[in-house]
Protein backbone atom coordinates (compact mmCIF):
# COMPACT_ATOMS: atom_id res chain seq x y z
CA UNK A 1 0.00 0.00 0.00
CA UNK A 2 0.98 3.26 -0.84
CA UNK A 3 1.44 6.15 1.22
CA UNK A 4 1.42 10.11 0.28
CA UNK A 5 -0.01 10.11 -3.11
CA UNK A 6 -3.10 10.65 -2.70
CA UNK A 7 -5.23 12.06 -5.93
CA UNK A 8 -5.46 15.89 -5.22
CA UNK A 9 -8.53 16.75 -7.51
CA UNK A 10 -9.81 20.60 -7.73
CA UNK A 11 -13.55 21.06 -7.50
CA UNK A 12 -15.21 21.63 -10.68
CA UNK A 13 -16.12 25.69 -10.44
CA UNK A 14 -13.46 26.16 -8.41
CA UNK A 15 -11.89 29.78 -8.93
CA UNK A 16 -8.37 30.09 -7.85
CA UNK A 17 -7.34 33.61 -7.11
CA UNK A 18 -8.52 35.45 -10.02
CA UNK A 19 -5.38 38.19 -10.06
CA UNK A 20 -3.10 35.76 -9.86
CA UNK A 21 -4.81 33.53 -12.72
CA UNK A 22 -5.37 36.93 -15.06
CA UNK A 23 -2.96 39.17 -13.64
CA UNK A 24 -3.35 42.66 -11.55
CA UNK A 25 -6.08 44.72 -13.36
CA UNK A 26 -5.59 47.21 -15.37
CA UNK A 27 -5.95 50.82 -14.64
CA UNK A 28 -8.56 53.17 -16.64
CA UNK A 29 -8.50 57.37 -18.30
CA UNK A 30 -11.38 58.99 -16.58
CA UNK A 31 -12.99 61.69 -19.33
CA UNK A 32 -15.90 64.20 -18.38
CA UNK A 33 -17.90 65.18 -20.92
CA UNK A 34 -19.92 68.71 -20.71
CA UNK A 35 -23.00 69.09 -22.58
CA UNK A 36 -24.59 72.78 -23.80
CA UNK A 37 -26.72 72.46 -20.43
CA UNK A 38 -24.09 71.92 -18.34
CA UNK A 39 -24.78 68.44 -17.50
CA UNK A 40 -21.60 66.68 -16.71
CA UNK A 41 -20.94 62.92 -17.82
CA UNK A 42 -18.18 60.76 -16.56
CA UNK A 43 -17.03 57.58 -19.04
CA UNK A 44 -14.45 55.77 -18.16
CA UNK A 45 -11.91 53.92 -21.01
CA UNK A 46 -9.45 51.39 -21.04
CA UNK A 47 -5.94 53.13 -20.69
CA UNK A 48 -5.36 53.21 -24.48
CA UNK A 49 -8.37 53.12 -26.10
CA UNK A 50 -9.07 56.26 -28.34
CA UNK A 51 -11.52 58.19 -26.75
CA UNK A 52 -14.14 59.64 -28.38
CA UNK A 53 -14.48 63.53 -28.49
CA UNK A 54 -18.62 63.65 -28.12
CA UNK A 55 -20.62 61.33 -25.66
CA UNK A 56 -24.50 61.89 -25.94
CA UNK A 57 -25.18 63.61 -22.42
CA UNK A 58 -26.57 61.26 -19.61
CA UNK A 59 -29.30 63.65 -18.56
CA UNK A 60 -30.50 65.26 -21.48
CA UNK A 61 -29.03 63.59 -24.75
CA UNK A 62 -27.48 66.72 -26.30
CA UNK A 63 -24.67 66.08 -27.17
CA UNK A 64 -21.57 66.25 -24.72
CA UNK A 65 -17.62 67.20 -25.42
CA UNK A 66 -14.61 67.33 -23.46
CA UNK A 67 -14.13 70.78 -23.71
CA UNK A 68 -16.34 72.30 -20.97
CA UNK A 69 -16.07 75.73 -21.78
CA UNK A 70 -16.84 75.12 -25.00
CA UNK A 71 -19.58 72.30 -25.34
CA UNK A 72 -21.27 71.08 -28.89
CA UNK A 73 -24.12 72.94 -30.08
CA UNK A 74 -27.32 72.04 -29.30
CA UNK A 75 -28.73 69.37 -31.56
CA UNK A 76 -31.19 70.47 -34.67
CA UNK A 77 -34.52 69.38 -34.17
CA UNK A 78 -36.91 69.34 -37.03
CA UNK A 79 -40.41 70.42 -36.19
CA UNK A 80 -43.12 68.20 -36.71
CA UNK A 81 -45.08 68.79 -39.67
CA UNK A 82 -48.41 67.55 -40.83
CA UNK A 83 -49.32 66.42 -44.09
CA UNK A 84 -51.05 69.35 -45.22
CA UNK A 85 -47.97 71.33 -44.40
CA UNK A 86 -45.72 69.50 -46.96
CA UNK A 87 -48.74 69.54 -49.06
CA UNK A 88 -48.67 73.59 -48.88
CA UNK A 89 -45.31 73.55 -49.65
CA UNK A 90 -45.59 72.27 -52.83
CA UNK A 91 -48.54 73.91 -54.13
CA UNK A 92 -49.87 77.47 -54.13
CA UNK A 93 -53.97 78.48 -52.81
CA UNK A 94 -54.62 78.78 -56.47
CA UNK A 95 -53.13 75.13 -57.72
CA UNK A 96 -54.89 73.18 -55.00
CA UNK A 97 -58.14 75.08 -56.19
CA UNK A 98 -57.58 74.49 -59.65
CA UNK A 99 -56.91 70.46 -58.80
CA UNK A 100 -59.83 70.48 -56.40
CA UNK A 101 -62.34 71.86 -59.33
CA UNK A 102 -60.57 69.19 -61.52
CA UNK A 103 -61.41 66.37 -59.17
CA UNK A 104 -64.85 67.71 -58.11
CA UNK A 105 -65.44 67.89 -62.69
CA UNK A 106 -64.12 64.37 -62.85
CA UNK A 107 -65.97 62.95 -59.86
CA UNK A 108 -69.01 64.89 -61.44
CA UNK A 109 -68.52 63.13 -64.83
CA UNK A 110 -68.25 59.73 -63.77
CA UNK A 111 -71.51 59.96 -62.08
CA UNK A 112 -72.70 61.37 -65.11
CA UNK A 113 -73.78 64.62 -63.88
CA UNK A 114 -73.81 67.85 -65.27
CA UNK A 115 -72.58 71.00 -63.94
ZN1 LIG B 1 -27.10 67.49 -20.68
Amino acid sequence: MTQGQAIRGVRIGATPSLHIERGEPVGHQRVDYWCANGHRTIRHFAPHANVPTEWDCRRCGWPAGIDALNPPARPVIKPFKTHLDYVRERRTEEEAEDILAEALAARAAARGERR
